[in-house]
């Protein structure tokens, strides 16, 4: 974490791999502090959404997270959705949040 930008609501932080496993070669970003929430440390496989990516549908602050098999652009909800971010790195869908979209969160638990 560098630091956290426009009162609170974003925070930059930084990467630490080597600059050719950066994605984009982009070492810092700016992410939604609502999405930094961590909800234990228990990640990988066992976890039911752990498959999904994040999409988003609709903008800034309303942008509503879908949850989005690999290599689609298409939630399982079936809204078109714009992955977060490109360059081969994703964030993963959290059903945890304020904004995941309930139809996905049904889906991605139930299959
Ligand atoms: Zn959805």
């Amino acid at each position: 974490m560098v630091m956290v930008l426009r009162t609170g609501t974003l925070a930059l932080f930084e990467l630490d791999s080597e600059a050719e496993d950066l994605p984009g070669g982009v070492r810092r970003w700016p992410v939604h502090w609502d999405d930094l929430l961590v909800y234990g440390t228990e990640s990988g496989s066992d976890h039911p959404c752990g498959v999904y990516r994040l999409g988003l549908s609709g903008a800034g602050r309303q942008a509503v997270q879908h949850a989005v098999p690999v290599d689609t652009k298409i939630s399982l909800c079936g809204e078109p959705v714009y992955p977060l971010p490109v360059c081969g790195w994703s964030i993963p869908f959290s059903p945890t949040t304020d904004r995941a979209c309930p139809d996905c969160i049904h889906l991605a638990v139930i299959s």
